[in-house]
């Protein structure tokens, strides 16, 4: 029988009763045959609880140090979830990425795992133990450890999943699934049986932090079969998939929000052509990704210019922001951190028109101003204030029908 990949997040690891919950589960899986690979997050609240205690201590820490205090919560996990399951008279071992060589590059703090080395992993399998990986984190051509991101997890269990032609990667945390929406924000959100990576590689990027984006790239990309499960309940989960003509005939099949924007605006710019490149070539030199770009009003002689980047790279941002306003002659800077993003994502969007305007109407009607919009083919995103976002959220959920009581995203 062929491998599995399972991967536990932190609510489903957060204490030892929980690991020991987990420890019985996978028992009565390998019971079935299967080898078993496990990948595990830190304990909930481990890796803030982590980053805190660096930031008390460096106020920006350096992202390799960074890396080597916040890769520790998982190897935590790690032994004693394999401690828990030796407990149990199963034979098991834990990795920390460094031992089974989850080879990195990139910066430390946000690598990217380009290679796997399956020797290791592959012979304890088949002395019949099963093998626990710490999450999260992986070792760079310098030897050093490196972590893969917020949410990093996930990608662990893609990549080693994708290493080790895996029948499936299991992504076990504290949902039963992808929902329309986050649950938490919606309780009447309701589950979907499949979605495209496509639908799943927007959702995750633009909030709905259920599974890590790269992670689902990644698997799109290598074709992993990935499916996300409850690790408190039974059930079929959502099977993330690649065959967009097996779904259902929904336009739409989830809405997200993001708090991680910050909206910058740029007062009194002069009006010629070149202001724009002036003002985006420094900040794509510094390596800032710049998400929305908004042109404002013409005011006499000058005029605004806004766009967003996310929160992280905020610090970046005002290192170099002094110099653009001085050689642009910028009379005033405004950074808006109350703003958020929220999207409506469906692989229906491609043939449907309308839902631009009915997302317009909704919020509107509610006096939720919008201050950007961008579309694909699958996915509208409006730029709002961040007090409304989980009302509009729940707003354009009952809108588009996406609840459990209905027809799944039928625009009426
Ligand atoms: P883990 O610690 O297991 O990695 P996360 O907290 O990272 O779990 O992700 C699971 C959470 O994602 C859920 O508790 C849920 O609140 C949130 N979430 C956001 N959007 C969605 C969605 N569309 N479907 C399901 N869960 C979602
Ligand atoms: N522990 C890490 C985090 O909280 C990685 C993960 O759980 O996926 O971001
Ligand atoms: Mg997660």
């Amino acid at each position: 029988m062929g491998i599995i990949v399972q991967k536990f997040g932190g609510t489903s690891v957060a204490n030892p009763q929980c690991i020991e919950n987990v420890a019985e589960k996978v028992i009565n899986t390998k019971q079935q045959g299967h080898g078993l690979v496990l990948v595990v997050s830190a304990m909930s609240g481990e890796t803030d609880r982590l980053i805190n205690l660096a930031k008390q201590v460096q106020l920006q820490p350096n992202p390799r140090e960074y890396s080597a205090i916040v890769a520790t919560g998982e190897q935590v996990t790690m032994a004693l979830l394999a401690m828990a399951l030796l407990q149990r008279n199963c034979q098991a071992k834990s990795f920390a990425g460094y031992q089974v060589k989850i080879r990195t590059e990139g910066a430390p703090d946000h690598a990217r795992i380009k290679h796997i080395d399956t020797d290791r992993i592959l012979t304890e399998i088949k002395k019949g133990n099963v093998v626990v990986i710490a999450g999260f984190q992986g070792v760079d051509e310098n030897n050093d450890i490196t972590t893969l991101g917020r949410g990093g997890s996930d990608t662990t269990a893609v990549a080693l999943a994708a290493a080790l032609n895996a029948i499936e990667c299991q992504i076990f945390t504290d949902v039963d699934g992808v929902y329309t929406a986050d649950p938490r924000i919606v309780p009447d959100a309701r589950r979907v049986d499949k979605v495209t990576f496509a639908e799943m590689i927007e959702l995750a990027s633009l909030g709905a932090k259920v599974l890590q984006h790269r992670a689902v790239e990644f698997a799109g990309k290598y074709n992993v079969p990935l499916r996300v499960l409850s690790t408190f309940e039974e059930g079929p989960g959502t099977l993330v998939t690649l065959n967009e003509n097996s779904m259902e005939q929904a336009i739409i099949s989830g809405i997200t929000c993001s708090r991680n924007e910050v909206k910058i605006t740029l007062k009194g710019l002069p009006t010629t052509s070149d202001v724009s490149y002036r003002i985006l070539k420094p900040i794509g030199a510094a390596d800032i990704s710049v998400d929305m770009i908004m042109h404002n009003g013409y005011q006499d002689e000058t005029r605004d210019f806004s766009f967003t980047v996310s929160k992280e790279q905020l610090p970046k941002l005002q290192d170099i922001l002094p110099n653009i306003k001085e050689e642009l002659r910028i009379s005033e800077v405004q950074v808006n951190d109350n703003i958020g993003k929220l999207s409506i994502v469906g692989i229906g969007l491609k043939s449907h028109s309308g839902v631009a305007s009915k997302v317009f109407e909704i919020l509107v009607e509610k006096g939720i101003t919008i201050y950007n919009i961008v579309t694909s083919e699958i996915k509208i995103s409006v730029l709002i204030d961040e007090k409304y976002l989980e009302l509009a959220v729940r707003l354009l959920h009952e809108g588009f029908n996406l609840g459990k009581a209905i027809e799944p995203g039928l625009i009426e």
